[in-house]
């Protein structure tokens, strides 16, 4: 089989496994317990803290943990709105974010009827810093911004949003599910006041993530229950997945730079092959600025539904959209956001590759595309 979705998800990678085990047999202490029995998890919850802060420029204080990406947005989002004093909210977010975000501003604007606006992108999904400025308001609480697409890869200018929003007194959210162990990540770089991660777009495990919460930022915490996570994300701690996380980032950040040259000429070379082939079709996203290994591509007057059964049934998996979407007809809301022209927005498939795909492995894909899209 060829595996090409790494943005829905990636392998566990071996190493990661072998530094969790232990924590899943004969380690398996309650952290929050005082007795000798429980201080190896304790050490290894302290551990992956620091492991993970100094991968992304962040504080050990400043990392929680939490179920994933998913609970990161969450939490970012309705937190920030929960601890904010205003009888007025607002909040603001983009047309291209991720369900994890979009949903969250729905459910704030649904049960507590703060206002939500969703910035327009430009045709290659970029947010403006001065579209983000005309849409703060006295009230606004939080921007919410991504740091890289998952669907169509395009890298926001993350710095630039955050200062525009900093200069009216605003919050500033990033999720970077899609970037952490992927390109270059440092929080003070960015200026964000938070960011979310999750551990299986790195060669993690499922299920396990962190948000990174400035020092001095107040976010209410809605998840109840003990004092785990300086009493701010109650539940026992999943030590082996958290360790495996650390492991997993730590390792991923060692060979960034190989890995992203890698990665991205997988994709260069998947591109030129399917230009070579006569293939018509448009790239979605920056051209340059975008996530490594990300090709998105809208092939004209193709099905995208049809495109992704055909080549599953040749082993080659990718995907229409985002995984949360899979099984969706429609056209997804970043490609109808950044406007592909009709006649190709249909025929939308995402490619992600990743470190265990290969040249020959793109050759392979590009050749299937000829073969299920019928071009000569
Ligand atoms: N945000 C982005 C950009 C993602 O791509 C994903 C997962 O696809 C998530 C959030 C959700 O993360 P998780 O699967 O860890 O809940």
């Amino acid at each position: 089989m060829i595996y090409a979705d790494n943005a829905a998800t990636t392998r566990l990678d071996m190493d990661v496994l072998d530094a969790m085990l232990p924590f899943l047999c004969e380690e398996y202490g309650n952290p929050s317990n005082a007795y000798s029995f429980a201080r190896t998890g304790k050490k290894a919850l302290k551990e992956a803290r620091e492991k993970i802060a100094s991968c992304i420029g962040a504080l050990p204080e400043e990392i929680f943990f939490t179920s994933g990406g998913t609970e990161s947005d969450n939490w970012a989002i309705k937190g920030a709105i929960f601890a904010s004093q205003s009888e007025k909210k607002h909040l603001i977010t983009s047309r291209i974010e991720h369900h994890a975000v979009l949903h969250s501003c729905y459910f704030l604007k649904e049960a507590v009827g703060v206002d939500v606006t969703y910035l327009q992108t430009d045709r290659e999904g970029f947010v403006s810093a001065n579209v983000l400025e005309e849409a703060i308001r006295d009230c606004t609480v939080l921007a919410s911004v991504m740091l890289a697409n998952n669907e169509i890869g395009t890298i926001e200018k993350i710095q630039k949003l955050a200062e525009k929003a900093h200069t009216h007194g605003v919050l500033f959210h990033t999720d970077a599910v899609q970037a952490v162990g992927h390109i270059p990540v440092n929080v003070a770089e960015l200026g964000v006041d938070m960011l979310s991660a999750s551990a299986h777009k790195f060669n993690g495990p499922k299920g396990i993530g962190f948000l990174y919460k400035r020092k001095g930022v107040a976010l209410f915490s809605y998840m109840s229950g003990g004092a785990q996570e300086s009493g701010q994300r109650a539940g026992t701690e999943n030590v082996a997945y958290i360790v495996g996380m650390a492991a997993a980032l730590e390792k991923k950040v060692g060979c960034l730079e190989e890995s992203m040259a890698h990665n991205s000429a997988l994709a260069k070379n998947l591109l030129r092959l399917l230009h070579e082939k006569g293939i018509d079709f448009l790239l979605n996203g920056h051209s340059e600025k975008r996530l490594p290994g990300n090709v998105n591509i809208s092939i004209r007057s193709a099905d995208g539904e049809i495109l992704l059964h055909r080549l599953d049934l040749m082993k080659i998996y990718v995907s229409t959209g985002s995984a949360c979407n899979a099984g969706s007809t429609d056209i997804s809301h970043v490609i109808r956001a950044i406007g592909v022209p009709s006649g190709y927005a249909a025929g939308t498939i995402r490619i992600t590759l990743g470190n265990d795909n290969t040249l020959e492995e793109t050759a392979q894909i590009a050749e299937a595309i000829r073969w299920v899209t019928g071009a000569v």
